[in-house]
């Protein structure tokens, strides 16, 4: 959730490659360019844990965990960067962090009302990379691919093929953004729109810059967090240089997920000019309590991040257990409101497909 609903892709893409691979770009500029040695952060991402045996092993799990973790695993890949791994408590299988990765058998379980496209996206397929929902502002697909794969992820059920836009088919979504003047902020989002390459990007935000009546261009993204890495002079010298006012909107969901790492990725982006936001999704084991909350909040205030949305899950089969029931989420969010200053409170949403926005709770 590189996913917008927490989930840098709020829209699916149709289809979702595996990140660091070569197919997992999107843009394709100059495609005749000789290949680039790849960045630090590619590499930490092409050597992201993906087998769920040595997930468990290296977080020593003992065995009656390996089970489940192999069942969930043949489902939706196991996914998780090395710098993602080290948060984490080494022999505690109630780990935060560990808990949004790490699969389990109850992933296999039928539960009604939960369903493989929850937010029956496959019937609304878009214009090839382009989502326009909301008045003013348009989401573009930047990356199908991610750098993590979160266990709740709305977008867990679609299949790990390329549907990568081509150059023209970039040239025509860019062309209907130059003819609609009532657009004012483009959302880069995915999959993870920083898994694509800074050369690609760094082609697109050129020429949405072009675009006198886009103001705001928006990322939403999980990559800074999980490789704080991905922050680097590249992606500093295409933010730096475009006059769009930059708005980047992190994925975290606990407080331990703020390394010093983190907060010096933060930093970066910040002297880059970019204002901060964050969202997460309310997740069973992971954050579902006042104290959780009030710590990712004040935690993400430290990283100089300020809380936008609190999701609660959607229905997407095989995270049944993540479920947290709405009037728990209202309470919870009603006590958090009596321990935290209202800058550090996150609006609770849930995305009900078809309405205009998202939905306060
Ligand atoms: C969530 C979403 C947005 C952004 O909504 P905000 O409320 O502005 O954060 C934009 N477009 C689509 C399609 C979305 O799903
Ligand atoms: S797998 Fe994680 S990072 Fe990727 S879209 Fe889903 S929630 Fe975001």
């Amino acid at each position: 959730m590189a996913s917008v609903a927490p989930r840098e892709g709020f829209i699916a893409p149709p289809r979702r490659p595996v990140a660091g691979s070569a197919s997992s770009v999107t843009a394709r500029p100059d495609e005749t360019q000789p290949l680039q040695a790849p960045a630090a952060w590619q590499s930490q991402l092409a050597r992201a844990i993906r087998d769920p045996a040595e997930l468990c092993r290296r977080l020593g799990l003992d065995d009656a965990w390996r089970p489940g973790a192999e069942a969930g695993h043949a489902l939706f890949e196991v996914r998780v960067p090395e710098a993602f791994l080290a948060r984490m408590r080494p022999g505690d299988p109630d780990d935060p962090l560990l808990r949004q990765v790490l699969p389990l058998g109850e992933e296999t379980a039928a539960t009604p009302g939960y369903v493989a496209d929850p937010l029956a996206e496959a019937e609304h397929s878009p214009a090839r990379g382009l989502i326009h929902k909301y008045a003013g502002r348009v989401l573009l697909i930047a990356s199908p691919a991610c750098a993590v794969n979160c266990r709740y992820c709305f977008r867990r059920h679609f299949p790990y093929t390329e549907n990568a836009p081509s150059r023209a088919q970039w040239d025509a979504t860019l062309d209907t953004l130059r003819r609609d003047d009532t657009l004012h902020e483009a959302i880069l989002s995915g999959g993870d729109p920083l898994a694509a390459s800074d050369r690609q990007l760094g082609w697109l935000v050129e020429r949405l810059d072009a675009i006198p009546h886009l103001r705001r261009l928006r990322i939403h993204t999980r990559l800074p967090v999980v490789i704080p890495d991905r922050v680097d002079d590249a992606l500093l010298g295409w933010l730096a240089a475009t006059r769009l006012q930059k708005v980047v909107v992190l994925h975290i969901n606990h407080a331990q997920e703020i390394d010093q790492a983190v907060i010096d990725a933060c930093a970066r982006l910040k002297n880059a000019g970019v204002t901060l936001l964050n969202q997460s999704v309310l997740l069973r084991g992971v954050n579902d309590s006042i104290d959780a909350q009030a710590a990712l909040s004040e935690r993400l205030f430290e990283a100089g991040v300020l809380p936008y949305y609190l999701h609660v899950l959607d229905p997407v089969a095989g995270a049944a257990h993540f479920d947290v029931p709405d009037d728990e989420a209202r309470e919870l969010v009603a006590g958090l409101r009596k321990v935290l200053p209202g800058f550090l409170m996150p609006t609770l949403v849930r995305e009900i497909p078809g309405e205009g926005s998202k939905t306060p709770l």
